[in-house]
């Protein structure tokens, strides 16, 4: 497996490998600390590209003034072994500096979208997740990008992006693989401490849930955000976040869950704030 550090290197190669007939590039986008989640994407991306190439970079432009860019896990030997283990041909790894080169002045602002759920409570967050994503599919030029289902909203804002700049990249979006005891797998679990890491559970419960419900014939946003809610409270070191029922696509609020719709949970559980969500069948 070989890692590159600049984006002339990681372009080079990807064409390389598509100037041969039928072969193809699955880029799997990531900030590291990589766990089972982002296995899953890259056992995807091997099963339908001929080449693959795992992103590692923790963009700073996705993070607050006040949230945990300098704290975020770095645990680069360990992400290596894993992409590699698990099929990866390249990792791209660039400085903060190759991507946002002194005097660095373009932004994607994915209007409306960027600015609902996770952005409303993250100011800026999804210019950074669009701007540095429209950077790595420009640099790798890839057929195909891999992203997970559990950060449904980056989902619809990358999708929008993509097609709203015309990028030939098809987006592949993968299930959220969980712990056996229904943890959504995040990097950021690895802040919880015992009793949050319980009390974290309730997240994937209230998802559970509002499935059950769903099931049962329940269709109303207030009825399902309002047992969400319930469930989230019983935990006292959770405070929440969002709780909302939207469409997929331009993530505003439903009063009714269709299919393809998005139920989606946000909360912090102490100073660890962590998503989960259900998109309805
Ligand atoms: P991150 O490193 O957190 O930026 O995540 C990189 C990619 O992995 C994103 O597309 C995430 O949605 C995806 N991902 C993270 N956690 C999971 C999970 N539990 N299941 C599936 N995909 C995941």
């Amino acid at each position: 497996m070989e890692i590159f550090r600049t984006v002339a290197e990681l372009r080079k190669w990807s064409r390389a490998v598509r100037s041969q007939t039928g072969n193809t590039v699955g880029l799997v986008p990531t900030m590291g600390a990589l766990h089972a989640g982002h296995a899953s994407l890259i056992r995807a991306a091997r099963a339908s590209c001929s080449r693959v190439a795992v992103s590692i970079f923790v963009n700073p432009t996705q993070f607050g003034p006040n949230e945990d860019f300098s704290r975020y896990p770095r645990t680069f030997d360990a992400d290596c072994a894993l992409a590699e283990a698990e099929g990866a041909d390249v990792i791209f790894a660039p400085t903060v500096e190759e991507l946002y080169p002194e005097g660095a002045a373009t932004f994607v602002d994915v209007e409306g979208l960027g600015n609902r759920l996770d952005g409303a409570s993250r100011p800026g967050h999804f210019r950074g997740v669009a701007t540095v994503v429209a950077k790595l599919l420009i640099a790798a030029e890839p057929d195909r990008a891999y992203f997970g289902q559990k950060d449904a909203a980056q989902v619809a804002v990358v999708r929008r992006m993509a097609a709203d700049l015309c990028v030939a990249t098809q987006i592949v979006v993968c299930p959220i693989v969980r712990e056996s005891d229904g943890l959504a797998l995040s990097s950021r679990n690895l802040y919880l401490n015992p009793v949050e890491r319980s009390q974290a559970l309730a997240l994937s419960r209230s998802i559970l849930e509002v499935k059950a419900l769903i099931a049962s014939g329940e269709r109303r946003a207030v009825t399902l955000i309002q047992a969400a809610r319930q469930t989230l409270a019983a935990e006292p070191q959770i405070r929440v976040d969002h709780i909302a029922l939207v469409d997929w696509s331009t993530l505003e609020p439903l009063e009714v869950a269709a299919p393809g719709t998005l139920f989606a949970v946000a909360a912090w559980v102490g100073s660890t704030r962590l998503i989960d969500n259900t998109i309805l069948e």
